[in-house]
């Protein structure tokens, strides 16, 4: 065991570590052997992006043996020094006094080689990708906004709480769920019309993977005010998209006494708090991102985070696409669902920012979303942000029990199904809010990566469960 103390790259690369001896434990990223006889060995440890540049000196009694023989991928651990570096665009290098080479990469099967690779190929190696520049930087920026979700919301007020994984209910119209059963595939218990029996599973009834944790969510935010959820989220639609996962994470947060202004205001200080987190904590890795995927990303998020979010009803977004004389592919008319076209037209062609659309129509919407003085409308709330699209949907939800009855029995739901849900309006029930918003569409958003496939650890979509 060595006598110094282990530090990060990210430590060492700071000015404050000159002059200071350290050990340093991480994975070679090149090797350069100078003529003069000496190499420079560049160690990323996951820490931060840039390197540490460390100078192996040919007095190391290994110089020839090993750290000559050095290749890209191997473990390291080195000592050494710490130095005002003379070379441009660092503060600091190591001059090493001892270089270990704990596991090595054989160069010639080892797939991260200093050629670039495209993200598809990526995707193969998720056991590795984490190695490089483009997802150590993912990663960080992820972690960031986790971070800055808890401190957010925590800050505000809000518990929070877990809501179940498998669920027997179905927020109806989230989205195709995921079945979780333990029957036989073949030959199943069957009842009397041939039908797969499933009271005689596990739960003694069907069970899913979750959608949402919101009806949950209402429980507790109608007994403790202000909640949040922040989980595992799954949806088995077949949907093959740049911006849809089997399995994403999504933040809930819901609160009683919060009609659809406050829930917009709280959506709106949300995503800006992470803008601004992410910026100020992630700033190498934001420069990375300005500079490789998406040219001209910083400043735009500058403004994002300087400029309200502009609130325009569903009604004036039909009138807006329907004058703007695009050519869409689907034909814009009051009633019709929003397609991907027309959010990207409102937020990156009339906008130029985030916009949160609201007051939809009923038909398009859930049935808990609360009805409006209208009677054709339900308070519910979209934020669009360009290139990605839908980051946040919510609502205000129905508190009135007999509105909330009789929009149930318009779309054929069974009272039964939903009895715990229907007390929470019979017992000191409360107007209250809430919304989802996608923890991989966020990324997106302020890491500027095309594919939501490539800002989770380990994606799943249709056909693709590896790993
Ligand atoms: P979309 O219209 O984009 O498919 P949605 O309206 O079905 O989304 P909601 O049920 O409102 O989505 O879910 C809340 C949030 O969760 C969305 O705003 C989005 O950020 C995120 N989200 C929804 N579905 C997915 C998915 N399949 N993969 C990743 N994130 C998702
Ligand atoms: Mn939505």
């Amino acid at each position: 065991m060595s006598q110094v103390p282990w530090i990060s790259v990210s430590e060492a690369r700071s000015a404050a570590s000159t002059g200071k001896s350290v050990e340093l434990r991480g994975w070679l990223r090149t090797r350069r052997d100078s003529k003069g006889g000496f190499s420079f060995l560049e160690i990323n440890d996951g820490s931060c992006l840039g390197n540490l540049q460390v100078v192996a000196p040919g007095e190391l009694s290994n110089y020839e043996s090993v750290v000559k023989n050095l290749s890209v991928g191997c473990s390291l651990i080195v000592t050494g020094e710490i130095k005002a570096s003379e070379g441009q665009g660092q503060a600091t290098e190591m001059l090493a006094t001892s270089v270990q080479m704990i596991g090595d990469a054989d160069p010639q099967t080892y797939p991260l080689q200093k050629k670039r690779h495209t993200f598809e190929k990526l995707r193969e190696w998720a056991h590795l990708r984490p190695r490089t520049n483009t997802f150590g930087a993912v990663t960080r920026v992820r972690n960031r906004i986790s971070f800055s979700t808890h401190q957010f919301f925590q800050e505000e007020g809000f518990l929070y709480i877990h809501t179940p994984i498998i669920t027997a209910s179905d927020c109806e119209g989230a989205g195709q769920m995921f079945r979780v059963t333990t029957l036989p595939a073949e030959n199943p218990p069957r009842d009397p019309q041939g039908k797969v029996d499933f009271s005689k599973d596990f739960f003694g009834r069907s069970a899913y993977l979750t959608v949402s944790g919101q009806l949950e969510g209402e429980i507790f935010a109608t007994a403790c005010g202000k909640i949040y959820t922040f989980g595992p989220t799954f949806r088995a639609e077949n949907s093959n998209t740049s911006r849809h996962l089997a399995e994403f994470w999504m933040i809930e947060p819901e609160a009683a006494f919060f009609d659809l202004n406050d829930n917009m205001a709280l959506a709106e200080r949300y995503v800006k708090r992470i803008l601004k987190d992410v910026l100020n904590d992630c700033a190498e890795d934001m420069q990375f991102f300005d500079e490789r995927v998406e040219p001209g990303l910083i400043a735009a998020l500058k403004v994002v985070l300087d400029k309200p979010f502009e609130r325009i009803s569903y009604t004036e977004a039909i009138s807006i696409l329907e004058k703007s004389g695009e050519k869409f592919d689907y034909p814009v008319s009051w009633g019709s669902d929003l397609q991907a076209e027309h959010e990207r037209y409102l937020t990156e062609k009339h906008v130029q920012g985030p916009v949160i659309l609201y007051n939809y129509p009923a038909a398009i919407k859930s049935f808990y979303m609360r009805m409006n003085e209208d009677g054709k409308t339900v308070a519910a709330m979209d934020v669009l942000v360009p290139r990605v699209g839908e980051i946040v949907g919510g609502s205000q939800r129905e508190e009135r029990l007999d509105r909330l009855l009789a929009r149930m029995k318009e779309l054929g739901l069974s009272e039964q199904d939903y009895w715990w849900y229907l007390d929470l309006r019979r017992f000191g029930s409360v107007p209250h809010s809430g919304f989802g918003l996608g923890l991989e569409r966020i990324i997106q958003f302020v890491t500027g990566m095309q594919n939501i496939r490539d800002v989770i650890p380990f994606p799943r979509y249709p056909g693709s469960a590896e790993f």
